[in-house]
């Protein structure tokens, strides 16, 4: 008997495997006809200033619409990017997406701080994001200052002493650096004091069993006293409730983002929220 449901669950495993293996699939080989055919898809999530309420700028969060399957979501279909190669494009891609956005909403007097971008270890990889960088801010007109980059701690703390450069090199070109999922990835203190960052993203996983949970406020206050210390911004992901909303700001957190202010949206249902920022003429 219990051999037997040993096997089945075994069964069961393996055509669960086989069938993530599957869909996997089916994703890697219909990736290049999504670039082709543009079926990417960049949304955008405020990021709200904590002390004012203030919209401080946008994060870019792409998107796969699939013909068949519907939306895909970037932790599933990053990693079948990563592995066929299709990093880079789909990167630049965003970026290049991300910079025009940011410039149609200011040439209609949006007033609007950055508009940030994830670029993942690949990219920093290879010395071609800082050109991909630049012609992305040409082709748009737009001020290097208004271009924020998130790089994960842990990517970081994996591409080493090249990194470092890429992202001075970065910093030195007017881009905004920020350090995504921050309290996830070991970074030591001595190579935190050397990055040429200017804000520290809190990691949602600290954030979701605020305010009740002591450990996790503990953690969010020595974050938000390290980035003050550093004198660096800090911002918390992963924001769902006006109690965390409130502790956050009583700690001093900078900027917030997350499902309580709003989701991720196409460009085209964030005019209501724009709407409060432009200034009248
Ligand atoms: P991330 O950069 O840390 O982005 C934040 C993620 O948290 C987003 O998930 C966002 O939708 C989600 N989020 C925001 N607020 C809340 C909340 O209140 N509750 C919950 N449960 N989730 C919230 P998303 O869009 O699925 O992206 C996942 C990850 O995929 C991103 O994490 C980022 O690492 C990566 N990613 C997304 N777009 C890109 C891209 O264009 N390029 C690269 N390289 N990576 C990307
Ligand atoms: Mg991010
Ligand atoms: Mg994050
Ligand atoms: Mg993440």
């Amino acid at each position: 008997q219990a051999k037997n449901s040993g096997r089945n669950s075994y069964a069961f495993y393996t055509q669960a495997l086989t069938e993530r293996a599957r869909r996997q699939l089916a994703l890697e080989s219909n990736l290049h006809q999504a670039l082709a055919q543009q079926q990417l898809r960049v949304y955008y999530q405020p990021l709200i200033e904590l002390h004012s309420g203030r919209l401080s700028g946008f994060e870019a969060l792409v998107r796969w619409q699939h013909p068949e399957l519907g939306m895909v979501a970037p932790d599933e279909f990053l990693p079948v990017a990563q592995r066929a190669g299709l990093m880079g494009l789909i990167d630049e891609y965003v970026l290049s997406q991300a910079c025009r956005q940011m410039r149609t909403w200011l040439d209609a007097g949006y007033q609007l701080g950055t508009m940030a971008v994830n670029m993942s270890g690949y990219w920093l990889e290879r010395g071609q994001v800082l050109g991909s960088v630049e012609q992305a801010l040409h082709e748009a007109g737009l001020a290097a200052d208004y271009l924020e980059l998130e790089v994960t701690e842990s990517e970081i703390m994996q591409h080493g002493e090249q990194c470092i450069e890429l992202l001075d090199a970065l910093r030195q070109r007017g881009v905004r650096l920020s350090i995504d999922d921050f309290g996830t990835g070991y970074s030591s203190l001595l190579r935190l004091k050397r990055l040429p960052v200017n804000k520290l993203k809190i990691d949602r996983g600290f954030i979701v069993d605020l305010p009740g949970d002591s450990n996790d406020s503990a953690i969010a206050r020595a974050i938000i006293a390290l980035a003050q210390s550093l004198q660096l911004q800090v911002t918390a992901e992963g924001i769902e409730t006006e109690a965390q909303q409130t502790l956050l700001r009583e700690l001093g957190c900078d900027i917030g983002q997350g499902y309580f202010f709003s989701r991720p949206l196409p460009a085209q249902q964030l005019q209501g929220l724009l709407q409060g920022t432009r200034i009248e003429a």
